[in-house]
């Protein structure tokens, strides 16, 4: 079992825990290294820092940038970054507004089926993090229309559905650009995860390596084993690092629990292999 975990969540975005929380709980799991890659936010990582030095983890700087490809919502780890580099700070700042304004119109959709108090119970669910879907998931699971987080965004808010609102995240290739420049490498994430065909899933790792990608999660979300060996082919095809992440957000909802990832595929390199 893999010991480094380079995906998770805190409370800065849709995590339960905060990041004080998370790294312990890391800890205490036996990881040796931990990635926080909340989403498009690196509010969390100071905290995370600090718990990390006191527990005697190695905390990687990181973040998880929402972007689009080819009309596909496409997500992108950014590991070892510089958190203050202008370049990637001024990306966030705007994906913070994009999320505001987003979170506006699914509330203003979610009204329209009843739900009268969306944004504000919403905005104190995130608190000072940033608001995602999974925080509208919380709301309606709350308000007994919905049994769990799962169903909300079969009936709620995904494409089709009443709630969803279709956003103008950044282009794949401008934030790998980002994650460079703040001196990170950038690592494509979940990539069974998306709905595409075999051949479109092959042409965004390939647009995604040519843009200057650098990683690819081998060993990600449910960890199954032909998803494994799914995104191994597209690692050796397209000569990218494997990396590992369990994309925990709670001990409540979770396919892998922090410190159980299963190994990588030992032809890979793994990205930590170059630190
Ligand atoms: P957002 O980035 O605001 O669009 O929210 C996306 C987040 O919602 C993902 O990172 C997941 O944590 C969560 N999510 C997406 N789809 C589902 C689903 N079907 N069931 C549970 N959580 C989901
Ligand atoms: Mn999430
Ligand atoms: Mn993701
Ligand atoms: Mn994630």
């Amino acid at each position: 079992m893999s010991t480094i975990d380079l995906h998770s969540h805190s409370n800065a975005s849709d995590g339960s825990l905060t990041p004080q929380e998370l790294v312990a709980q890391a800890a205490a799991a036996g990881i040796t290294h931990l990635a926080l890659t909340d989403h498009d936010t690196t509010q969390g990582l100071a905290e995370a820092q600090t718990a990390a030095t006191g527990c005697n983890i190695e905390l990687i700087p990181a973040v998880e940038i929402s972007t689009q490809w080819r009309g596909h919502s496409v997500h992108v780890v950014g590991v070892h970054i510089k958190p203050t580099h202008p370049a990637l700070a001024m990306a966030l700042a705007e994906l913070q507004q994009t999320r505001a304004q987003r979170a506006e119109q699914i509330a203003e959709l979610l009204r329209r089926v009843g739900f009268a108090d969306a944004l504000e119970v919403t905005r104190r669910l995130a608190g000072d993090g940033m608001i995602t879907r999974t925080h509208f998931a919380q709301y309606i699971v709350q308000s007994g229309r919905a049994r769990n987080v799962k169903a909300v965004f079969e009936r709620f808010l995904t494409p089709g559905k009443p709630g969803y609102v279709a956003t103008r995240w950044p282009e794949l290739a401008d934030a790998i650009d980002r994650i460079r420049q703040a001196g990170g490498q950038a690592i494509l994430a979940h990539p069974q995860r998306y709905k595409l065909s075999a051949t479109a899933r092959r042409e965004l790792a390939g647009h995604f390596k040519e843009a200057g990608g650098v990683g690819i999660e081998v060993v990600a979300g449910t960890g199954h084993g032909p998803d494994i060996q799914s995104n191994a082919e597209l690692a050796r095809r397209f000569d990218l690092l494997a990396s590992a992440g369990s994309d925990f957000h709670s001990n409540e909802h979770c396919w892998l629990k922090l410190g159980r990832l299963p190994p990588l595929p030992a032809d890979l390199v793994p990205i930590w292999s170059r630190w």
